[in-house]
This record gives C-alpha cells, structure tokens and sequence, in this order.
C-alpha cells in the first residue's frame, strides 16, 4: 500500500497510545466504510487503512489485544472484506455497528501494552482511493525475519494502483532586476541558478519526473509567487536553487536550508534576511498570498511538512557529499525563516556554493561543476520517499 504524502494532511504522534481524538468537524452527510487493509511498511511497521466516502473522524481506544477505531456516523460496510498482510500485527477485522456509530475492531497478534510506536494520518482522496484514515504501528520486539518482512512487502506493493508522476517545482532564485550575489569576477547568482534548475529539469523529466520551473528565463518573482507555483502545480517537492556569498572570500562550500521561523544559527538567519530582502526589490500584491497560506496551515501540517523537508534536505546533504561537493562547515540541514519556503509543499533551499570565492566561483559557472551539482539533486530526488 502506498500513499503519496503530498496528500498527507494530517500526522500526529500517538507514541503512548493514549486515548486520542480529533478535534470533531460537523457534517451532515453519514459516512460509508468504503475498505479496509493493513500493509507492512519499512522498518516492520503495520499500516491499517480505513477508506471512508467522506473525511473521517474518529476516536481510538486500546483493550487488550485489540485497537478500537471508532467512527461516528457512519455505517458498517459487510460488503467488504477487511484485505490483511501477512506478517503483520494485525491478526483479524471486525466491523461492529453501534448506533450510528461505526467500531473497526482491529485483533492484534500481540498485547496492545507491546505495541511501541504509532501514527495517525487522515489522507485526501486522489486516483482509486477516498479518504484514508491510516494508522501506523509496530511491536516492541520484531519477530519477523528479513527474508517475510521482505515477502510481506513485496506482496502489499502488488496492490498499488498505476503510480503518477511525481512533480517537482524547481525554483531558480532572483532573476530580472535582482541578480542575487555577484561573484568579484562578474558571475552573477541569477544566471548560475538558472542554468542549474535548466539542466536539473532536463535530467529530472529524463527521470520520468515531472517538472515545472518558476520561471525559465530571466525575469523577477516575488518569492510568494515562486510558493504560489508551488502549490498551484500541486508539487511533492519544491527545490529553491541559489548561490552564496560571504564577507569572508576564503569561505566556500554548499549548505543546505529547511523552513523554520526561528534561524537554526545567526549565519542561517542573516543569510534568510539577504534572501528574503528579494521581496523589497519588487512590486507588492503578494503578501495577502503569503499570509493566506500561513494561515491555512494547520500546525500539525506544519510539522509534516517541515518533517519531509528535513528528511528530503538531509538526503541531499548526502548526496551532495557522496558526489565530493564541497560542503561549508557546520550542519547538514540548517533552518531559517526562507519566504520562498512558506507552503505545504516540501522542500528545500540549496545554496550550492560561494559565488564570493574566486574558486568556486569559477567552478560554479562550469558546465561540468553544474552537471556534477545537478546529478547530486537528481540523485536526492530520486532517493527521496515519495510515499508513506
Ligand atoms: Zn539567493
């Protein structure tokens, strides 16, 4: 079973498996079960998934040896037979109407008090299915060995419908009347990223991905409008593409940035500060944009996203190391309030060297360099987790 976290609406943590419930949302129209099916996800986990018509909500209770989801309004579905993946904690299904509310009652191989680690998801509908309410959870001690953990695996990835093509947003930073940093002899950051995100479209297509660029030719974006193509395009994955410049000329190195409103250290924030200071160059009329989609992410979105974030940018981080690219010292992922980075798109800004230093300056105009740089991304894209 897989999902495309770019429908991911919801993850929260239930470590404890505590009683949990959702803020309840009123609606009118009764629910119907729609399936159920529990898969094996890496790291040994047992994914239950319960596809309803409509957005589900739901309340969880634990009696021994049995997960209890209950759903109010809505019905039970005897049509269906709950589809169980071998190996996994779940043992049986029972659909048990009480009222008008429907009870998923999930047995379980093992005591509820060894179950470690869990988490919940509600997921939008997109190709085959509906809304998916999915849980996630694993034992304490694993009894399965690599090879049925494997088989299990194998067996639930037969049940993926046809899958889409993932889309990538690459966003080539400044452009037009901002050029970005210039380099002492002349190389300036518009033109080094654009010919980046040119040639990473091309690998990336040739990948069988599909890409959109903010913008492909030399011309200003506000920094909300580059999100906004983001969201528009409905992308898994955004890629902000940029070039450094520090006072100190000997400083060289990429360095890799996630969204956070607080600086993860004073370079990362004067650098957000030098990058969002874009804004101030151009015309108004985004910053309702901006603002909407600040408001419109719920904080536990925020979470999801910023989590895939971190997982996408430290794979990148080590791609890039992989392929011998100079790193500037310090972490791999640093955080920084980034304008162009405020969306429920995931992703990352790459500053992909120092355009301050006459080195990497030279490197960074080279063809060669751009390739090896855009084979490392395509690289992290490719090994990213497009599904969870
Ligand atoms: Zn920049």
């Amino acid at each position: 079973m897989k999902v495309s976290r770019r429908t991911l609406l919801r993850v929260i943590g239930f470590g404890t498996l505590a009683i949990a419930s959702l803020p309840r949302v009123a609606f009118a129209a009764r629910n119907t079960l729609r399936s159920l099916r529990t898969g094996i996800q890496p790291g040994n986990k047992t994914r239950l998934v319960i596809e309803t018509a409509n957005r589900p909500t739901y309340s969880l209770s634990y009696p021994t040896n049995q997960l209890v989801i209950t759903l109010p309004n809505t019905s039970a579905n005897t049509g269906i037979t709950a589809n169980l993946a071998v190996g996994g904690l779940v043992k049986s299904i029972t659909q048990a109407q009480s009222g008008s509310n429907l009870q998923i009652i999930a047995n379980l191989t093992k005591p509820i008090a060894e179950i470690q680690k869990s988490q919940i998801m509600i997921l939008e509908p997109n190709g085959d299915n509906d809304y998916r309410l999915v849980l996630d959870f694993m034992a304490g001690t694993t009894t399965a060995n690599k090879n049925s953990y494997t088989t299990a695996s194998a067996s639930t990835t037969t049940a993926v419908t046809a899958s889409r093509k993932y889309i990538i947003v690459i966003d080539a930073g400044h452009g037009g009347k901002d050029p970005g940093c210039i380099g002492k002899g002349g190389t300036r950051e518009k033109d080094v990223v654009l010919s980046v995100a040119r040639k990473l479209k091309n690998k990336l297509d040739a990948n069988g991905f599909k890409t959109y660029m903010t913008r492909s030719d030399d011309r200003y974006l506000k920094l909300a409008e580059r999100a906004s193509i983001a969201e528009k395009r409905k992308a898994d994955l955004f890629i902000s593409l940029h070039a450094n410049a520090n006072p100190s000329r000997k400083m060289k190195g990429f360095s890799i940035y996630t969204l956070s409103e607080k600086a993860s250290d004073e370079e990362a924030k004067k650098l957000a500060e030098a990058e969002n200071a874009a804004d101030k160059i151009g015309v108004e009329g985004f910053t309702e944009f901006e603002e909407n989609i600040r408001i419109a992410l719920s904080s536990l979105q925020q979470h999801a996203v910023a989590e895939m974030s971190e997982e996408y940018a430290t794979g990148c981080a080590k791609s890039f190391k992989k392929s011998s690219i100079e790193q500037q010292p310090g972490p791999d992922v640093r955080h920084a309030p980034f304008a162009v980075l405020r969306s429920t798109v995931p992703g990352a800004l790459l500053e992909l060297g120092h355009l301050s230093n006459a080195a990497e300056e030279k490197l960074l105009k080279s063809d060669s360099h751009q390739n090896k740089l855009v084979a490392a991304i395509v690289k992290s894209v490719k090994n990213y987790n497009f599904e969870v």
